[in-house]
């Protein structure tokens, strides 16, 4: 006899987030390192890379689903 409890049923993983503004994912993320250069430009430095080869120092943007993203 199966004393083990029943398995719950698969549930898929969900979706990444998908960003809905223009500006993208990376300015809101809690990952996200904010430089901006001598000349006023901005740039967004994913600190995810740092330890993590999937995630690129400087993401291209605007970057619109990205598994990472946390709040
Ligand atoms: S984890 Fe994703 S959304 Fe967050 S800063 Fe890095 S690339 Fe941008």
């Amino acid at each position: 006899m199966n004393s083990q409890p029943p398995r719950p049923p698969y549930a898929p993983p969900p979706p990444p987030p998908r960003a809905t503004g223009r500006e993208g994912l990376c300015p809101h993320c809690a990952h996200v390192r904010v430089l901006t250069s001598a000349k006023g430009s901005t740039f967004y430095l994913c600190e995810r890379s740092k330890h993590d080869p999937r995630f690129v120092r400087y993401p291209p943007q605007p970057r619109m689903e990205c598994a990472g993203f946390e709040r």
